[in-house]
């Protein structure tokens, strides 16, 4: 169907337009999705030890899931603005550098997606965010899959517990040639809540014979 000759008018302006910032929305965008001021809000951050519900391993996330870092977070997700990933990648790296000291040799594996949330924003948004961790990071490891889930948004914890347990599988060839080398997991998210999700993808790994000793976030709720 046709827009309206307003709507076009409007569309037309869009497509000339310098994008908003992500995170504020009044300010228009530099480079990589947000305005100067944004920008110096998220590298203000300081990564902080979430502590969920659920025994999952220790997560260190980049930031609370709050103000700026929280708009920013659900443009990337939501409408799919993919280029928030550098900035979103310098979090995760602050996170990463954390935990490294800790976990030497590990690699990435980061929580897949469903097919239905890949499908609806076009790309895999934490594995993209995980490409764009700055310097000589910990190599990227994709071997969880992700099995159709019900929303989880009104679940009990239990329930919400065992919907993760079930939504996760792991790619037994990449986890069998992980677990031979030895090489610690670092599970990768974007928002810890509950720790659900991280507990379930470690005891899938676990049980795939993969140590879990960490996992990191891009924002704790
Ligand atoms: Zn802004």
């Amino acid at each position: 169907m046709w827009s309206s000759t307003a709507n076009l008018a409007a569309d037309a302006r869009a497509l000339f337009l310098p994008a908003a910032c992500a995170s504020c929305r009044s300010a228009p965008a530099a480079g990589g999705g947000l305005c100067a001021d944004c920008a110096a809000a998220l590298a203000a951050l300081r990564p902080l030890l979430a502590t969920p519900l659920h025994p999952a391993p220790p997560v260190v996330a980049a930031g609370p899931y709050a103000g700026a870092l929280a708009e920013a977070l659900n443009e990337y997700k939501e409408r799919a603005r993919r280029e928030l990933a550098p900035a979103l990648g310098a979090l995760l790296g602050r996170a990463l550098a954390a935990v490294a000291p800790e976990v030497p040799g590990a690699v990435l594996v980061p929580i897949p997606p469903t097919r239905a949330a890949r499908r609806a924003r076009g790309f895999d948004h934490v594995a993209a965010a995980c490409a764009r961790i700055p310097g000589p990071a910990a190599p990227l490891r994709p071997c969880l899959r992700a099995l159709p889930r019900p929303d989880s948004v009104g679940l009990s914890p239990r329930r919400r517990a065992l919907a993760a347990k079930r939504s996760l599988r792991v790619a037994a060839r990449p986890a069998a040639a992980l677990a031979a080398a030895g090489r610690p997991v670092v599970l990768v998210d974007d928002v810890v809540t509950t720790g659900a999700t991280l507990a379930a993808a470690a005891a899938a790994l676990r049980a795939a014979g993969l140590q879990v000793p960490a996992a990191i976030a891009i924002a704790a709720a």
